[in-house]
């Protein structure tokens, strides 16, 4: 999926996907998925209290949490999966043959990873976590309805206290 698109379709700030490119991931992802049947999940993840972190440490420190955040996930998604950024501080993570087990095993991975304390190698300054909804497309279902559902997940995930992984009812 990567080298299938150019450069031109990253965020400037973060390397991730565009909000544009990620749809055009998707669709792709769809096309396939309606032939061979098989599983797709997509992650949605916020950061928590964002604006608390522009606002104490200012948007330099809150861009490079953001340009580090992209970099963890980066090391631990597979190649066939792909990170986009999908709104300021919003991300999808589309996880093509991958079923619900194992989207929570990579959403627990990815929180963990988020937010582990930086050590001295690292360029992020401040600790932050993410809160991640989830979901597995259901049969027939579009991208759109599939964002849809991982959105109410990720509200829940907020609503439920953030630094944590909700699941869409399907
Ligand atoms: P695990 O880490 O507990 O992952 C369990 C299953 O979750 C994997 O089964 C796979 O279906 C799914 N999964 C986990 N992480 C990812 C991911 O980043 N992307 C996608 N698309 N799916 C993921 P699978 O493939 O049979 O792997 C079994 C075990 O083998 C894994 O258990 C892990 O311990 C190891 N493994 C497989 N590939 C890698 C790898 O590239 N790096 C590392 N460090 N371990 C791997
Ligand atoms: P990759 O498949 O593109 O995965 C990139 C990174 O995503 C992995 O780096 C690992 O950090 C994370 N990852 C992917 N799948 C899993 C998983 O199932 N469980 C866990 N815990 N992490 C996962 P890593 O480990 O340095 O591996 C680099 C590359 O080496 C992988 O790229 C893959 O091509 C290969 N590889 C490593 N372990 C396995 C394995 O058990 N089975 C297979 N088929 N390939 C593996």
């Amino acid at each position: 999926m990567e080298q299938a698109m150019a450069a031109a379709n990253r965020d400037f700030l973060t390397g991730a996907w565009s909000r544009r490119a990620f749809f055009e991931l998707a669709e792709r992802e769809l096309v396939r998925v309606r032939r061979t049947g098989r599983a797709l999940s997509l992650l949605l993840f916020d950061v928590d209290h964002f604006k608390q972190i522009n606002d104490t440490h200012g948007h330099a420190v809150g861009d490079r949490v953001l340009q580090e955040i992209v970099q963890r996930v980066e090391k631990e998604i597979r190649g066939m999966d792909c990170i986009a950024r999908v709104g300021g501080e919003e991300f999808a993570v589309l996880l093509p043959e991958t079923d619900a087990a194992a989207a929570m095993v990579i959403a627990e991975r990815l929180r963990l990873t988020l937010a582990a304390v930086p050590d001295a190698a690292q360029i992020r300054l401040v600790p932050c976590t993410v809160s991640i909804g989830m979901a597995v497309r259901t049969e027939q279902e579009s991208v759109a309805d599939l964002m849809r559902r991982a959105d109410t997940a990720l509200y829940q995930a907020k609503a439920g206290g953030r630094n944590r992984i909700a699941s869409a009812a399907a």
